[in-house]
């Protein structure tokens, strides 16, 4: 496994395979890779003949209050995670590298970034569309390889790649929890053990709302409230939202009687989590 810091040295590492016809599989990450990630390259790798992993943790994507000076990184860690699980070559481009002027081609998903984390991260997803299609052009993936714990993110790839025509398949990976049902999540780290505790909560407020769409509840204020009734006993949980919607557009819907996703985003203290179910 090779591991590389620009766009030249990429762009070379990848005539090989692409003159032999393999079909290369590209996992976007941030690093601190987890479980979660492991799934995305085992899956890439089980599809694809050449996988690569880029680590980037886009300043692009975060808001100016926002954890991008504390996000973890663990470069060493995660190279050795992806020669373990089988990646052939991973991308490290420095913030220079990958923005060398001032981005001012910005890509924008809209409607699809309006709502759930869209409301209350402006500019997120512009910042995550934008670096996505980077990677594409650099990369110029057969297949990209996205977790469906960041829901709205993968609609947001989905829509962007349909509506400019590009030419990569998107496949979205199921979430990888933990026993107790946490989502994995680089951010996980940032919890102390007893907010580790309460985490889980999340996960089962879903569940209880999901459990209601089970047994033909098609109000969407009802489902909701009954999810928002397990956070509200948790009182270190401040809830952002939890939301209803339709699974392309991430609309708000307000009678259930197609198949939807439920999402949510609490705070624990200072770390912002965030999962989803489909019912
Ligand atoms: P990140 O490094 O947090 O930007 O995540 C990189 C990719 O891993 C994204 O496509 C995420 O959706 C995916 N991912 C993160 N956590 C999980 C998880 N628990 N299960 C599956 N995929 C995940």
């Amino acid at each position: 496994m090779r591991a590389v810091q620009t766009v030249k040295q990429i762009r070379e590492s990848l005539n090989l395979p692409r003159k032999s016809s393999q079909a290369i599989g590209l996992v976007p990450t941030m690093g601190a890779l987890h479980a979660g990630h492991v799934k995305l390259i085992e899956t890439a790798k089980n599809e694809c003949g050449f996988v690569v992993v880029s680590i980037f943790v886009n300043p692009l994507q975060f808001g100016p209050s926002e954890d991008y000076a504390k996000y973890p990184t663990a470069l060493p860690a995660d190279l050795e995670i992806c020669r373990r699980n089988g990646a052939d070559l991973v991308f490290a481009p420095s913030v220079d590298e990958m923005y060398p002027v001032p981005q001012l081609t910005l890509t924008d998903v809209s409607r699809v970034s309006e709502h759930l984390c869209g409301a209350s991260r402006p500019g997120h997803f512009r910042g995550v569309a934008t670096v996505v299609l980077k990677l594409f052009n650099i990369v110029q993936p057969d297949r990209a390889y996205f977790g469906e714990k960041d829901l709205q993110q993968l609609a947001v790839i989905r829509r962007m790649v349909r509506d400019l025509n590009v030419p990569v398949e998107i496949v979205g990976v199921p979430t990888v929890r933990e026993s107790d049902g946490l989502a994995l999540s680089s951010r996980n780290r940032y919890l102390n053990p007893e907010q580790r505790k309460v985490a889980p909560a999340l996960y089962r407020a879903l569940e209880e709302a999901s459990k209601h769409v089970r047994a033909g509840e098609r109000d969407a204020a009802i489902v909701r409230e009954a999810g928002l009734r397990v956070l509200h006993q948790e009182p270190s949980i401040q809830v952002e939202y939890i939301e209803i919607v339709d699974p392309e557009e991430m609309q708000p819907v307000v009678r259930i009687d197609r198949p939807i996703r439920i999402a949510g985003a609490i705070w624990i203290g200072s770390t912002r989590l965030i999962d989803n179910l489909s019912a």
